[in-house]
């Protein structure tokens, strides 16, 4: 690379600049995870290396190599020991989190409220129970960080009030009996302990309490399950080969779709990422033959299909 960046000419800036509308954000060779999220949309982020998913959405292997890639950069001195026990901490709320959607028993917590405790304890109604009703850890931890989101960084009375007359019995009876003291913290079961430990690494302390919370969403809920949507091959077509592009086809493709934004963009919104070419070859083939009724027809079914979505 020349002194400072940049190109080495002209020409090389100008391949760049080709090969970026077609790879960069919303364009039809973009590289991005595509797994449904909570929101309803796909996934934007980046697939990590050897898989075609996010790290978020991966799976297990994925994510234990990658903590097996971040070890050994932590052994050579590549990230702080701060950044590897925030990561470690990480893990271990999330597979707590994990285990209690099986077990809500399962001892364990992630949030350490301090100072606030018995304020907590007193107007969730948790200390009025006794030891004769216990509550479960999930359900405990769970009612402590409501206790901070509502309480502590914002006061949310009607909310908080709410939340401990209506949702609290609903996850009670959800989380059925307590099991006869074999997973109680008391008992030494095998595997147990290591849950708590790494719980107690992973829990959020009260102790240097921030008058308000970063947090400045609600929560969003799940999106509704996703409907069947229209193919755009249409019926009885068969799947299209992936083919090799040559270069100049690249840079006329890439050309097309910057001519064509204004259409392109809101149509590329609605469609999966493997359907773009799709869309970039029915436009392509009616710009280049309007009169042609076989590729207006296309064109018009493929334009139809995604704005029924
Ligand atoms: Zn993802």
């Amino acid at each position: 690379m020349p002194r400072g960046g940049g190109f080495y000419s002209e020409e090389q800036k100008r391949h760049f600049a080709a090969a970026r509308a077609l790879h960069q954000q919303g364009a039809p060779l973009e590289r991005t995870c595509g797994a449904w999220t909570r929101s309803g949309r796909l996934c934007r982020n980046i697939p990590i290396d050897g898989t075609k998913r996010c790290l978020r959405h991966a799976g297990p292997h994925a994510a234990r190599a990658y903590r097996e890639r971040q070890h050994d950069a932590f052994k050579a001195g590549k990230i702080s020991a701060a950044e590897w026990a925030k990561a470690e901490a990480k893990r271990a709320r999330n597979r707590i989190h994990d285990r209690w959607k099986r077990n809500p028993w399962l001892p364990g917590s992630t949030i350490d409220l301090g100072e606030h405790e018995a304020a907590f304890q007193a107007t969730a109604g948790v200390a009025r129970r006794g030891s004769s009703e216990p509550v479960p850890p999930a359900v405990l931890d769970w009612l402590r960080w409501r206790y901070r989101r509502l309480q502590l960084d914002r006061r949310r009375d009607a909310e908080w009030l709410r939340t401990v007359r209506e949702e609290l019995p609903r996850r009670l009876s959800a989380a059925g009996p307590a099991p006869h003291c074999d997973v109680l913290p008391s008992a030494t079961v095998e595997g147990a302990s290591p849950v708590d430990a790494a719980a107690k690494a992973a829990s959020w302390v009260a102790e240097p309490l921030a008058p308000f919370s970063k947090r400045s969403r609600p929560d969003r809920p799940r999106a509704a399950a996703k409907e069947r949507v229209r193919s755009l091959r249409g019926r009885g077509r068969p799947r299209s080969r992936v083919r090799e592009i040559s270069e100049d086809e690249q840079t006329a493709l890439a050309t097309f779709v910057y001519n064509y934004r204004d259409t392109l963009t809101p149509l590329f919104e609605r469609c999966r990422l493997d359907e773009r070419m799709q869309i970039v070859e029915a436009l392509r083939a009616f710009v280049a033959n309007p009169g042609d009724r076989g590729t207006r027809d296309r064109w018009m079914h493929v334009f139809m299909t995604l704005n029924a979505r």
